[in-house]
């Protein structure tokens, strides 16, 4: 079946059902926008077998995302959606650019879950944006911002509680939405290590893709060891 878009980690194919999808996960690991790259025999797998369970957990919990199933180790079929350009971002604990940005120590527990909005623009280094540049530009409505924002939020609270049972903490993720054919909202993209930063509750070990940007830890043996703490295989 034709290949539609080809991204960073995942290729994106037609089916012969409409509306379906189907995307594989790659083994390419990619940081700073590019800059950073490598293939990581194995890391399809496991982030196809990440972002299928976290999907299936949070539609558990009434937040309906693209997935649709898991079809082999590193295809899943999803509903077909135009994804909204806009990488939202959900911050608990101040880590990554936020903390470089404003010189605040990594692992600065934040008052509250701060959202961030980023015009996903690999060729702008996908800038910030605030809600009145969203809306003036029409990248999406006041009403589904509001909508994005609420179910940011939600998503935070449900992995928040999920990760805490194994020792986790959750300091920060990047989700990304897209539009069905009816103007449904949904989940889109990926959930896994490499969209959010977790981090040992008591040791602080980091088990996310840091450890390959910052080359701290082999990426395929750090997502093998959550996958096994977890249970999920
Ligand atoms: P930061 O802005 O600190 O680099 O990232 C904040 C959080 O969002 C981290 O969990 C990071 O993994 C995720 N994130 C932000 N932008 C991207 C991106 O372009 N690709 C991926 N995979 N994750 C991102």
């Amino acid at each position: 079946m034709e290949l539609l878009y080809e991204g960073k980690a995942k290729k994106v194919y037609a089916t012969d059902i409409k509306n379906v999808l189907r995307i594989e996960y790659k083994n390419s690991a990619t940081a700073f926008n590019g800059v950073k790259k490598d293939v990581i025999e194995g890391k399809g797998i496991l982030n196809n077998l990440f972002s299928s369970y976290f999907f299936d957990l949070l539609r558990k919990e009434g937040i309906e995302s693209h997935f649709l199933q898991k079809i082999s180790d590193t295809e899943q079929l999803v509903t077909q959606v135009t994804i909204i350009p806009l990488e939202v971002i959900v911050r608990n604990v101040a880590a990554g650019t936020l903390a470089k940005r404003i010189g605040v120590e990594e692992g600065h527990i934040m008052k509250f879950p701060v959202i961030e909005l980023c015009y996903k623009r690999d060729d702008l280094g996908d800038p910030m944006l605030n809600d009145d540049h969203i809306i003036a530009l029409d990248i999406a409505t006041f009403d589904e911002l509001k909508e994005l924002k609420q179910k940011a939020l939600r998503i935070n609270e449900v992995l928040i509680a999920y990760f805490k049972n194994f020792n986790l903490d959750l300091i920060d993720f990047k989700i990304e939405f897209g539009k069905t054919a009816d103007g449904e909202i949904l989940l889109a993209d990926e959930v896994s290590p490499d969209t959010c930063r977790l981090w040992d509750a008591t040791t602080k070990q980091k088990f996310d893709k840091d450890v390959f940007r910052r080359d701290i830890a082999p990426l395929r043996e750090t997502y093998q060891a959550l996958a096994d703490k977890l249970g999920i295989s």
